[in-house]
C-alpha cells in the first residue's frame, strides 16, 4: 500500500475504485474493500474529516481520529493506495465550488445538521475531480446520503459508477459507526435502541398501512431515556419522499442521541401493493 497526500499524475493513468472515509475504520468500512477487490481496478481509500460537513465544530473536534490503527487495518486489507490529503490540498485557498443538496438535502438529517449535505456533495464532487475514480462505493448506512450522491452524478452525468454497501451491524444489530466508540458500555447497550425502532416500525407499519399510527406505536414501545429520537420517517426510497400509492420501496430512517453522541439507522424493505 502507497500513502499519499496528493494524487499523482501516475496514479491519474490507472482505473481506480475510490471508498471515501473519514476513518476510524471499522468493519462496515472494510466491507466497502472487500466489494472493491471484485474488480481488476487498484483501490484508493481516502481518509478526510471533512471540515465542511459539520454544521456543529465541537462535533468536528469530537469525531474520532486514529490514523495510526487506520494504516494498519488497510495494510493488513491489501488496498493500493491509502489518500490522506491536507484540507489545503482539496480545498486551496478561495474555494468557490460549494453543491448545494436541493430540497431533500434540508430534510432529515439536513434538517437537523443545516449545510450537512451540501458539505457532504461538496467534499465528494472535489475528491472525485481529484481522484477521478472509475467506480466508487457508499454505504446504505448513510441512507440519505448515498440518496443525494447518486442523485448528484445522475444529473451531472458524471461518469462515475456508484456502488452500494450493505450495513454491517454488530452482533446486538446495532449499525456499526466511528461514533459508536464514543459511547459507553451502558450507551452501547441504548444505541441498539436504535435498530428496534426500525423493527417495530416496519412490523406495525405492514399490518396498519398507517405511518402516524405505527410511528407513534414504535416510539412508545421502545421508550428509553438514555435515547432521545430526533426523528423518525417512514419513506419512499426512490424518492426520500412520503410514502404513495405508487410506492414500491420503502425506508424508514432513524436519528437519536445516546449520551450527547448523534446517531443514524435505517432499514428499507418492499411494500407489496
Ligand atoms: P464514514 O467514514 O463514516 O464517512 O463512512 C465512509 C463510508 O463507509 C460511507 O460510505 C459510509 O456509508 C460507509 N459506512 C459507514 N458505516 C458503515 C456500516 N456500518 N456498514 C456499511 N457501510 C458503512
Amino acid at each position: 500500500m502507497k500513502h499519499i497526500k496528493q494524487i499523482t499524475n501516475e496514479m491519474l493513468q490507472e482505473k481506480l475504485f475510490f471508498i471515501p472515509t473519514m476513518g476510524s475504520l471499522h468493519r462496515g468500512h472494510l466491507s466497502l474493500i472487500e466489494n472493491a477487490k471484485q474488480f481488476e481496478l487498484k483501490i484508493v481509500v481516502s481518509i478526510f474529516v471533512n471540515p465542511k460537513q459539520f454544521n456543529d465544530s465541537n462535533d468536528f473536534k469530537k469525531y474520532p481520529r486514529d490514523i495510526e490503527k487506520d494504516f494498519d487495518i488497510l495494510n493488513n486489507s491489501k488496498i493500493d493506495y491509502l489518500f490522506t490529503p491536507d484540507k489545503e490540498y482539496v480545498y486551496g485557498q478561495n474555494f468557490k465550488n460549494i453543491i448545494h443538496s436541493g430540497s431533500i438535502g434540508k430534510k432529515y438529517e439536513g434538517k437537523s445538521r443545516p449545510g450537512h449535505f451540501d458539505g457532504v456533495l461538496t467534499v465528494v464532487n472535489r475528491l472525485f475531480e481529484l481522484v477521478q475514480p472509475r467506480k466508487a462505493i457508499f454505504g446504505k448506512k448513510d441512507a440519505q446520503q448515498l440518496f443525494l450522491i447518486k442523485q448528484y452524478v445522475g444529473k451531472n452525468n458524471l461518469d462515475i459508477e456508484l456502488l452500494e454497501g450493505d450495513i454491517i451491524r454488530d452482533s446486538n444489530g446495532l449499525a456499526l459507526s466511528s461514533r459508536n466508540q464514543l459511547l459507553s458500555d451502558q450507551g452501547l447497550v441504548a444505541a441498539t435502541g436504535l435498530k428496534r425502532h426500525l423493527d417495530t416500525l416496519k412490523e406495525e407499519y405492514l399490518q396498519t398501512r398507517d405511518v402516524n399510527q405505527s410511528i407513534n406505536y414504535a416510539l412508545e414501545q421502545n421508550k428509553d431515556r438514555n435515547l432521545t429520537v430526533d426523528y423518525l420517517h417512514i419513506l419512499d426510497k426512490n424518492t426520500f419522499s412520503k410514502l404513495t400509492e405508487e410506492t414500491t420501496n420503502a425506508i424508514i430512517i432513524i436519528a437519536g442521541y445516546v449520551e450527547g453522541i448523534r446517531l443514524i439507522d435505517n432499514i428499507d424493505f418492499r411494500v407489496e401493493i
